[in-house]
């Protein structure tokens, strides 16, 4: 008999994008002329940068003649990629990583989900809440989690409530926990870590042998830069974290698909006899294992994304982001909105009027002003009271969502 792992009947039945599109598609269907702008799920809008283009259209040329064509690739990615990796994303803020402490892979929501699996089941886990549910679902699948209770919160979860106390970005826990996922610039409060909340996290890390899950799939959107972007600008990390990055949200990659998972050879993790065991070798173990490399052309597209001209025109998307940012946040807050996020990250997280619920501020943008945003409670029950939007759109429709919003909320 094939039983299946009963753990998956536990995860929340209504997920979040699903009724979100639900709600749009009704909406839609009753007023076929209203003219929606989807300021809701967090995917890019501009074609990709020329220069990448171009990287690309060269590696795809190159593997129609003899010369150039190439069959599987090395599992952990070309030299010529974790090189400018290396280069421009570490050795510009003073880490130094080798090139096998770097794993390329086809996407980040894919790494943030499979690293639980050279983890121990009975490790318990903490995560913010609100919380990308990528870090969540997958240790439910992997049995982490105990069973939901009311609200959607997993007894065997630690839950820290990002809040408008602790800036969103709380602190370590008191009780106890082996891993903690962390995610700045975050998705979805548009928060970012400031250098001290992330020394507190190391240190607490160091002190507990607790491991750090960081992704900085929103690392490029940064605009201060005497904030981190990397965990290991924060002296001791090399021994307690993990990092993640997208080249999806700072190139425009969602649909081309390429991330990397940084595993410094210093880390390691205990077996039930206590005898210390090193996590780059068991990943390496897994992703030679399971997975055959990011395509010859991808790899190149990236690796043109990071240097020169592509560099260039990336910062420039990354920038045209946060200038819708910019003009969502002075202008909902013009009109008396209260809002957090959109300085180092493109979303705004908006604090619902009027003491509304997420899904009843989700329907009032909807139906008054013609708007999707997506409902806070959706990711976490500290969520509550907020609703997330986004800044990846045109400028011009920006523009346009700016005095729809206030008007519906102000006028
Ligand atoms: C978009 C996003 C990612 C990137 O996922 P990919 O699979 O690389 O596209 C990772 N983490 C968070 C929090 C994100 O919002």
């Amino acid at each position: 008999m094939a039983r299946i792992n009963e753990h998956y009947l536990k995860l929340q039945a209504g997920y979040l994008f699903p009724e979100i599109g639900r709600r749009v598609a009704a909406f839609a269907s009753e007023h076929p002329d209203a003219d929606l702008i989807r300021l809701g799920i967090g995917d890019v809008t501009l074609p990709l940068a020329p220069a990448v283009v171009e990287a690309m259209r060269a590696a795809v040329v190159a593997f129609g003649n003899e010369a150039g064509f190439r069959g599987y690739g090395p599992e952990q990615g070309y030299d010529f990629l974790l090189e400018a990796i290396r280069e421009q994303d570490f050795r510009t803020r003073g880490v130094e990583l080798a090139n096998d402490e770097i794993f390329v892979s086809d996407g980040s929501k894919q790494d943030s989900g499979n690293i639980q699996e050279i983890l121990g089941a009975d490790c318990r886990i903490a995560v913010t809440d609100p919380v990308y549910p990528v870090y969540v679902d997958t240790n439910v699948m992997a049995g982490r989690s105990g069973a939901a209770d009311a609200e959607g919160r997993f007894e065997g979860i630690v839950y820290l409530a990002a809040t408008e106390a602790n800036g969103f970005m709380p602190g370590p826990p008191e009780e106890p926990v082996d891993i903690a996922y962390l995610c700045s610039p975050n998705n979805p409060t548009g928060a970012v870590a400031s250098r001290a909340n992330l020394e507190a996290w190391v240190a607490w890390a160091r002190e507990r042998d607790a491991l750090l899950v960081f992704d900085a799939a929103y690392d490029a959107f940064i605009q201060d830069s005497a904030l981190p972007r990397s965990i290991y600008e924060i002296e001791g990390a090399r021994e307690c974290a993990i990092e993640m990055r997208s080249f999806s949200k700072r190139a425009g990659f969602t649909g081309v698909r390429c991330a990397y998972t940084v595993i410094p050879k210093e880390l390691s993790g205990s077996t039930a006899s206590g005898e210390r065991v090193g996590l780059n070798g068991l990943w390496a173990r897994r992703h030679t294992t399971k997975f055959n490399s990011v395509p010859y052309v991808v790899q190149k597209a990236a690796a043109a994304s990071l240097v020169g001209e592509g560099r260039k025109q990336c910062g420039e998307q990354v920038a045209y982001y946060m200038a819708n940012a910019r003009a969502l946040r002075e202008g909902l807050a013009e009109a008396g909105l209260k809002l957090f996020g959109g300085e180092h990250a493109p979303y705004i997280w908006l604090c619902t009027p009027d003491g509304l619920s997420s899904w009843d501020c989700f329907d009032k943008l909807l139906n008054d002003a013609h708007v999707v945003c997506t409902p806070g409670s959706g990711f976490g029950a500290a969520g509550e009271g907020y609703v997330r939007i986004s800044a990846f759109n045109s400028r011009e429709r920006v523009e346009q969502a700016i005095p729809r919003i206030r008007d519906a909320f102000c006028g």
